[in-house]
């Protein structure tokens, strides 16, 4: 049996894998929950999954949840002193990172220096701790295991290849709603439209950034980071029907890809259950049904949060944190409506060109440089 931790289990990734623990019973079972404030749903999840432990970020919610759940024998635990609890708790030997945002470092550090194997689907963390968290990982002898598709992808490409053969990671990418729009055209595209994306069903800021293609750009720094591979050897590919997750491409020009219908259960699965692979009743891939894949080169010009990504990466530094932090805050703005979809990338690029680069930062300078960043964005918009 594995006992597993979930953080943000009330969200999209959090309620697929308990689908997976569900289908699953006799090998995986959950000991710890958090979430944000979502307590109805908390309360639900406690009641059929029995954890020991779970966390609401939101200090009134945790003791209103106290008092609905007063017949369970659960403890219940709140902010981030709370949320590295549920991330260090004694039973688990896996967590599942399933936050959105860079409040996933914290307890993705904790967890790590307790032994315990990451599931990771929280990109932030890599994005602005990667140097942090991967040789921290390497030292604690911790796995971390991809949930994000295209990472899982490329994982499973590499399953028994040698990773200094590798040539180069290409990172597949569905090119979001707009698709081969002009910035021209983006001006004006509403809420509703940035969400709804062609393939995947997913959290609210991750639709976001991909119909920014800054999700892309999150995902090219996750790469670098879980694989170990320069800016130069990660090349991002559009293949619109996201019937390719991603592909490595090694140095005999031999190319492995991994394929599968657009289902998050399947990376989250493969994480949870690795090196097994255990039967998952869903749609399978009908190639009779398929009648071409196709392939295009991103369009940087009219996607700028990509080009903006590669030069934050390769910088590096402190900067992949404001380029990270820039767009959570100019995401939050265009879902409460209060900023334009172009914006986001502006906000981005302002905050960017404002910041002065510290090489190396540790997590507390990687926090203060995201609350600088917070802080200089509100004073300009
Ligand atoms: P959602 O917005 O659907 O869920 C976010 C989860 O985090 C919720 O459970 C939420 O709780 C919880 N949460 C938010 N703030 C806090 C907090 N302060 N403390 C504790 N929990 C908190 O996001 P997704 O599931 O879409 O994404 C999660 C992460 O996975 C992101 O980093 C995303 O980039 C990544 N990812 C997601 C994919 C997907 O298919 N969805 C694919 C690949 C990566 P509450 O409900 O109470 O607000
Ligand atoms: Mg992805």
């Amino acid at each position: 049996m594995k006992n597993i931790s979930i953080l943000g289990s009330t969200g999209s990734i959090g309620t697929q894998t308990l689908d997976i623990v569900r289908r699953n019973s006799k090998e995986l079972n959950v000991v710890a929950l958090a979430a944000g404030s979502n307590i109805k749903k908390l309360e639900e999840q406690i009641r059929e999954f029995r954890p020991e432990i779970v966390c609401v970020w939101d200090e009134e919610k945790a003791k209103e949840l106290k008092t609905l759940i007063r017949d369970v024998d659960v403890l219940i635990v709140s902010g981030m002193d709370g949320l590295i609890e549920t991330a260090i708790v004694e039973s688990a030997s896996i967590v599942v990172t399933a936050v959105v945002g860079m409040i996933g470092i914290k307890p993705t550090i904790a967890a790590i220096r307790a032994h315990k194997d990451i599931a990771l689907a929280n990109k932030e963390t890599l994005v602005t701790a990667g140097h942090i968290i991967i040789p921290l990982a390497d030292e604690n002898n911790v796995k971390i295991l991809p949930v994000d598709s295209e990472h899982s992808a490329i994982f499973q490409c590499l399953n028994g290849e040698n990773p200094k053969e590798v040539e180069k990671i290409l990172l597949t990418a569905s090119g979001g709603p707009f698709r081969g729009w002009t910035r021209e055209q983006m001006q004006n595209v509403k809420l509703e439209d940035a969400l709804k994306h062609p393939n995947w069903s997913m959290g609210r800021k991750i639709t976001i950034d991909s119909a920014t293609m800054v999700n892309k750009g999150l995902e090219v720094m996750e790469a670098k980071w879980l694989f170990g591979v320069s800016y130069d050897d990660v090349e991002v590919v559009i293949q619109p029907q996201s019937l390719i997750h991603s592909m490595v491409m090694f140095r005999d020009g031999g190319v492995m890809a991994q394929l599968g219908t657009p289902d998050m259960r399947l990376p989250i699965q493969y994480a949870l259950f690795y090196p097994s692979r255990v039967l998952l009743d869903s749609p399978r891939v009908d190639f009779s049904k398929i009648s071409k894949i196709d392939f295009y080169t991103p369009d940087l010009e009219n996607f700028v949060g990509l080009k903006m990504a590669f030069m934050a990466g390769r910088k590096g530094g402190t900067l992949p944190t404001v380029f990270n932090a820039a767009n959570e805050m100019a995401v939050a703005k265009f879902l409460d409506r209060k900023i334009r979809f172009l914006e986001i990338t502006d906000i981005i690029q302002g905050a960017m060109e404002n910041h002065r680069l510290s090489e190396n930062p540790d997590i507390d300078r990687i926090l203060s440089v995201e609350k600088e960043t917070y802080e200089y964005i509100e004073s300009r918009w």
